[in-house]
């Protein structure tokens, strides 16, 4: 069963708020819950860009588990 994490963001320049959705392809060391996702490679790796203006700058401030339904808020900065 693969596992599906939906990331909250929201962009720095326009403050809009949008979500997209991850599939960690799945390996050894594939985060296999939130807080390891936090703690993975693979979400500092993750480019984000708003819909609206583009700007890649965006803060995290929620993860869902789509597996389990799970829900993590953080202000954690991903830029
Ligand atoms: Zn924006």
């Amino acid at each position: 069963m693969s596992i599906a994490f939906k990331v909250y963001v929201r962009c720095l320049n326009c403050q809009k708020d949008y979500g997209t959705t991850l599939c960690p392809p799945e390996a050894d060391d594939a985060p296999g819950d939130i807080d390891e996702l936090l703690e993975s490679n693979f979400l500092s790796s993750q480019r984000f860009k708003c819909s609206d203006c583009e700007s890649s700058i965006a803060t995290v401030t929620g993860v869902k588990d789509l597996c389990n339904g799970a829900l993590i808020r953080t202000q954690e900065l991903c830029s």
